[in-house]
């Protein structure tokens, strides 16, 4: 232990050494940006949602500021609304559910399926009623839910798909892009999320022309032309300044999810098949992108304070699920009304999973934790 303990900390992301070898051109965009003062909705924007739409190998991408607006508005914009229901996953962050809530439309959740961590299909075929609308499974941790069945149930009962893909830029499910999976897709560009800006960011990403003006519409003041507003509409719009330090991360995105995939490897050869810790699998459909490394054991807290003595640092994605948040208790649901989702609650650790780890840490953080449930 003493060995360990002695080298550098180890951080959960480290955006610092991802934006390292970009700053001279990141801040030449901003400086252009800055000169030409189109701020907003200038043509940055465009070309980012161009060139965003291509990388996810869909038609349409509409810029947005945040992933949660991305939600929303891709929701509003399939004419979902009150006197909707809408079912996602109670395994989530809590804003793919408050997504629902601001349009008015009913949250309906369903558990995870205990190998994957994704959306449930049974689970979901039975939460099915006269009242549901749409479906938003989502890719969470990097990986895709199980769609093929997905799509079929939604085909079956005249649903709507909407891909949250918060977490999940660039990963494929039998070979077909995040993004590209579903009727609609929202992205967050979070700084923390596979692909980043520097601040709060979003899209919508769509095949249907029609789905995309209407989340144009949306996002800019219920707009279709100026002084114009057919619908009432939302501030809801992109940041030139966000777009243009997009453009310039987009090219790298690949190659930040190849390493962070080679990452998920090493941590799976030293983890799996550890008895008292069990490594996250990767579906036979799914190309995951690892946006975060999760695995169980059964003394977490006990885990996180070793490693934080080591200086390793840790996260918990999610420890109280959505049908237990206060927020949520209107919708009725109790303690072992979700067993898979819960059972995660209380055992997942997130391990630190950025593209710039190197193959030492990831040893530390394994050793580490071999130490701890071996003691
Ligand atoms: C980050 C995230 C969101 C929300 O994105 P913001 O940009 O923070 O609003 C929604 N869903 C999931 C699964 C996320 O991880």
């Amino acid at each position: 232990m003493q060995t360990t303990a002695q080298t550098a900390p180890i951080p959960f992301v480290d955006l610092a050494a991802q934006h390292a070898p970009l700053t001279a051109e990141i801040n030449e965009a901003v400086s252009r940006v800055i000169q030409k003062t189109n701020f907003i909705l200038g043509d940055e924007v465009d070309l980012f949602e161009e060139e965003f739409a291509a990388y996810c190998e869909n038609t349409y991408a509409v810029g947005v500021d945040s992933g949660t607006s991305a939600l929303e508005l891709a929701l509003r914009g399939h004419g979902i609304g009150p006197g909707d229901e809408v079912i996602t996953m109670a395994n989530t962050f809590i804003a793919t559910v408050f997504a629902i809530s601001h349009t008015g439309a009913t949250p309906v959740l369903v558990d995870v399926d205990a190998q994957t961590y994704t959306m449930d299909v049974a689970g979901l075929e039975r939460a099915i009623t006269p009242r549901t609308k749409a479906i938003i499974p989502v890719q969470l941790y990097g990986q895709p839910c199980d769609m093929d069945p997905i799509m079929e149930l939604a085909k079956q009962h005249n649903l709507i798909v909407i891909e949250d893909a918060a977490q999940a830029h660039g990963a494929r499910y039998k070979g077909r892009r995040v993004g590209a999976l579903a009727h609609t897709a929202a992205f967050s560009f979070y700084p923390a999320k596979n692909l980043g800006c520097c601040g709060d960011g979003g899209a919508v990403v769509t095949s249907d022309e029609q789905v995309a003006n209407n989340i144009k519409v949306l996002r800019n003041c219920g707009q279709s032309q100026k002084n114009y507003h057919p619908v009432i509409g939302h501030n809801h719009r992109l940041d030139t300044l966000q777009a243009a330090i997009l453009r310039i991360k987009l090219k790298h995105i690949d190659a930040w999810n190849a390493a962070r995939r080679e990452n998920a490897r090493r941590y799976y050869e030293l983890l799996s098949g550890h008895p008292g810790v069990v490594a996250p699998e990767e579906a036979s459909y799914a190309e995951s992108v690892w946006h975060l490394y999760i695995v169980q054991v059964e003394n977490r807290e006990g885990l996180r304070a070793h490693l934080n003595d080591l200086g390793i640092a840790s996260g918990l994605h999610y420890p109280v699920p959505i049908h237990l948040q206060p927020a949520y208790s209107h919708l009725g649901y109790a303690q072992g009304s979700f067993p898979v989702t819960e059972h995660y609650a209380a055992r997942l650790v997130s391990l630190p999973m950025f593209p710039e780890l190197t193959p030492e840490a990831i040893e530390r953080v394994a050793t580490a934790i071999k130490e701890f449930v071996s003691a």
